[in-house]
């Protein structure tokens, strides 16, 4: 019989860090992929189609929600992100290990389908760095960094929900630490 593959869902705050995270866990780790998501966000300079996002419509986005074709969906920022259903259930039963990178409503939708998925939640590693941070890049309104501070405070509140908390200070540390989960999950004896 087929293992059946591990759900890893990483998941925090926008602007945290997860994507640059996973992209050095994606290099040393062998034998997981990464779920590919739809958006109906513009397409970024650099960006590839299939390879960083879906990029839909916002009429085909809705077709697709209608269909069910998302595990879960969620509006970030003013557009539209979905994990394709298809592509998490086929990889699981073939046995390959998924890396879903996901904002953390998105992450809690996916616990209530797939409570036996990993949820690593990546954290900056103080208000006052993420305060910082928002204030040093200037493009940001007081309305805005207020609301985004607010935020982080609800954010910090659903750690709780996850199975493993790993602070993003050093980049370095934080691939090493969530590398260091998959392995252990790997080992762990599962009925
Ligand atoms: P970006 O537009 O910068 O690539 O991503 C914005 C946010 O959307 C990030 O927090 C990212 O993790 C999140 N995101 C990306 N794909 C999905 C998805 O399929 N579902 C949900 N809920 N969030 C996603």
């Amino acid at each position: 019989m087929v293992r059946k593959g591990i759900l890893f869902v990483v998941s925090g705050s926008s602007g945290v860090g997860k994507g640059t995270i996973n992209k050095a866990v994606l290099e040393k780790v062998s034998d997981i992929r990464m779920s590919v998501s739809a958006t109906t966000r513009p397409k970024r300079e650099g960006e590839v189609e299939g390879r960083d996002y879906f990029f839909v419509s916002p009429d085909e986005f809705a077709a697709r929600v209608k269909n069910g074709d998302f595990l879960e969906y969620a509006k970030v920022y003013s557009h539209m992100y979905g994990t394709p259903r298809q592509f998490v259930e086929e990889n699981m039963q073939k046995g390959y290990d998924l890396l879903l990178e996901i904002d953390i409503q998105g992450a809690m939708k996916v616990k209530e389908q797939m409570p036996q998925g990993v949820f690593i939640f990546i954290q900056p590693p103080s208000r006052e760095v993420l305060a910082q941070r928002i204030h040093g890049r200037g493009k940001d309104s007081m309305d805005s960094i207020r609301a985004r501070l607010a935020a982080y405070e609800q954010e910090m509140a659903m750690r709780k929900h996850y199975d493993y908390v790993v602070v993003n200070d050093d980049l370095e540390e934080a691939v090493y630490k969530v590398q260091a989960i998959i392995v252990a999950e790997r080992c762990r004896v599962r009925i």
